[in-house]
């Protein structure tokens, strides 16, 4: 099963694709933490995103479908959740050619509608473990322990360059302008199924859960 997360930033994306690698053997595919990753290898590519990222601009598609290439030519598992990808629709057309190449397709799109007012607080609030990735946030999910990491113990905790007001201001405008025409492109494919993105984290996960097992039942 090939799933796409949509929604702006901060909206779970990332939260949610790490509930479902583990519950459901999925892979979680995150062009963001690709390109965080690229960034700190020093590689030519890695510099040339590095400003566009802090300034919360998009980074161009040649570069991001290069990255999912690769990743869906390695790829094992049961299917692949992409968690901030596609961002336009030429990488949504990337993305369908991409599977079809490898004889898969798209399964479903799960939208995750949340308001601009939540995701300024989201964001201001967001921290992750930079050794195993998890998200956790100030108010709606701290860590048991200030300052270590429930899930692997690591005390080291980070905020993303990124994640400031001014870059969220882009980063929304960027969504809107070039993501959200992904929603009606895929509701008009009939793959679309929006979720209340603004539930608390276990109740959006079984908004989810509900969809993939009607889609994954015959
Ligand atoms: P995205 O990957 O879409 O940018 P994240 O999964 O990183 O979003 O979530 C952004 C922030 O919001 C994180 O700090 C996360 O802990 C918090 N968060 C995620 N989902 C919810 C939710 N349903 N309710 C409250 N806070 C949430
Ligand atoms: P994210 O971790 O999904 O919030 O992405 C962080 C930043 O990485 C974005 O603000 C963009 O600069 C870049 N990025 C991530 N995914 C994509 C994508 N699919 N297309 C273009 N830029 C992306």
């Amino acid at each position: 099963m090939n799933i796409i997360l949509l929604g702006p930033p901060g909206a779970g994306k990332g939260t949610q694709a790490r509930r479902l690698e583990k519950e459901r053997g999925l892979i979680q595919l995150s062009t963001g933490d690709m390109l965080r990753e690229a960034r700190t290898s020093g590689t030519e590519m890695g510099r040339k995103v590095a400003a566009i990222m802090d300034a919360g601009e998009l980074v161009t598609d040649d570069i991001v479908i290069g990255l999912i290439e690769e990743k869906l030519k390695s790829g094992e598992g049961r299917g692949f959740i992409f968690d901030g990808f596609p961002r336009t629709l030429a990488q949504a057309d990337a993305l369908e050619d991409l599977l079809a190449r490898h004889g898969q397709k798209l399964d479903a799109v799960i939208e995750l509608r949340v308001d601009d007012d939540a995701l300024v607080k989201r964001i201001s609030g967001r921290y992750t473990c930079g050794d195993c990735g998890e998200v956790y946030h100030d108010d709606t999910k701290p860590s048991a322990e200030a300052g270590k990491c429930d899930k692997c113990g690591s005390t080291n905790l980070k905020r993303r360059a990124d994640d400031n007001p001014e870059a969220l201001k882009t980063r929304l405008m960027e969504y809107y302008k070039k993501t959200s025409p992904l929603i009606g492109y895929y509701y008009a494919k009939g793959l679309l199924h929006p979720v209340d993105g603004l539930a608390p984290i276990e109740d959006v996960a079984r908004q989810i859960a509900g969809i993939l097992d009607r889609i994954g039942s015959p």
